[in-house]
C-alpha cells in the first residue's frame, strides 16, 4: 500500500499515476486519485484492481495541479470502489488518503458521528467525517479541525495520511504515526510520498517526518508543527540517484 501527493504542478494526474506505479511493489488491492485544478474543477477516480485499471478509468477531462493518490491494502471493508481511497466527506469538501489502521475508529464513530451517512466500511472515512463535523458544526478552521481529529486518534493506531480541502485546493495536510511518509522538495512545487522511490523521477531532495507532526505543504512552502502548534525546523537531505 502507498501514498503519493503533489501540489503546484499542472501534470498532477501523471505524476500521481507514475508515483503509484512505483509503489506497486508494496502490494495493494485497489487504487484511486483526487485532483483539483484550482479553478473549481476537481475529480475523484477509484477502482478495485490494478493501477492500469485506474489509469484506464481516467478520462481526458481529468486534470489538476494538486492531488493525492493511494494504493489500498484493505483492513476494514472489502476491496471495492466505495472502500477505495480517497475517502471523502458527505458534502464532497474533504478528501483523505490513509495507510494504516485507526484502532479506535468505532469508538470515535459512536461518540461523534452517530447520524453520519457513511459511504464505506473503512476506518479511514471516520477521519474525513470528523474534520467535516468540526468545520461545519463546530465552526473550526480546517487546520484546527484536523489537529483536533489527530489528537483524538488513539496512540496505538498507525497512519500515514494526506488530507485536502476543496476550499484550500493547493494545500496538502500531512501527518503520520508509525507508518512511513516523506516530503519531496521539487523545483517550484512539492510532493509527499510513502518512500523516496515514488518521487525520485521528480526530485532527489527530501524531508523526513516525525510521528505526531502536522505538515502543511503548498507549492512554494512547507511548514511543520507538532500537535500543540510549536513550529519545527527540518533540514532536507539528498538521495543519490545512482
Ligand atoms: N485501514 C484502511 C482501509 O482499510 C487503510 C488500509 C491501507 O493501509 O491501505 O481502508
Amino acid at each position: 500500500c502507498g501514498i503519493v501527493g503533489v501540489t503546484g504542478n499542472k501534470d498532477a494526474v501523471s505524476i500521481l499515476i507514475g508515483g503509484l506505479k512505483r509503489l506497486e511493489y508494496r502490494g495493494y488491492d485497489s487504487a484511486g486519485i483526487y485532483v483539483n485544478d484550482q479553478n473549481g474543477h476537481d475529480y475523484l477516480v477509484k477502482r478495485p484492481g490494478r493501477i492500469s485499471e485506474l489509469e484506464a478509468a481516467i478520462t481526458p477531462d481529468v486534470h489538476g495541479s494538486a492531488g493525492i493518490g493511494h494504493t489500498r491494502w484493505a483492513t476494514h471493508g472489502v476491496p471495492n470502489e466505495a472502500n477505495a481511497h480517497p475517502q471523502y466527506s458527505k458534502d464532497d469538501r474533504f478528501y483523505v488518503v490513509h495507510n494504516g489502521v485507526i484502532e479506535n475508529y468505532q469508538q470515535l464513530k459512536d461518540q461523534y458521528l452517530e447520524n453520519y451517512p457513511f459511504k464505506s466500511q473503512t476506518d479511514t472515512e471516520v477521519l474525513v467525517a470528523l474534520v467535516d463535523k468540526f468545520v461545519v458544526e463546530y465552526k473550526m478552521d480546517t487546520k484546527s479541525a484536523l489537529l483536533k481529529m489527530l489528537r483524538l486518534i488513539s496512540p496505538d493506531s498507525s497512519y500515514a495520511m494526506v488530507l485536502m480541502d476543496r476550499k484550500q485546493p493547493d494545500t496538502l495536510f500531512v501527518a503520520k504515526n508509525k507508518s512511513p511518509l516523506l516530503i519531496g522538495v521539487c523545483d517550484g512545487y512539492n510532493m509527499v510520498g510513502s518512500d523516496a522511490l515514488s518521487m525520485l523521477k521528480q526530485t532527489n531532495r527530501f524531508m523526513e517526518l516525525e510521528d505526531h507532526e502536522l505538515v502543511i505543504v503548498k507549492p512554494d512552502n512547507i511548514s511543520i508543527e507538532d500537535f500543540d502548534g510549536n513550529i519545527k525546523h527540518r533540514d532536507t537531505f539528498t538521495v543519490d540517484m545512482d
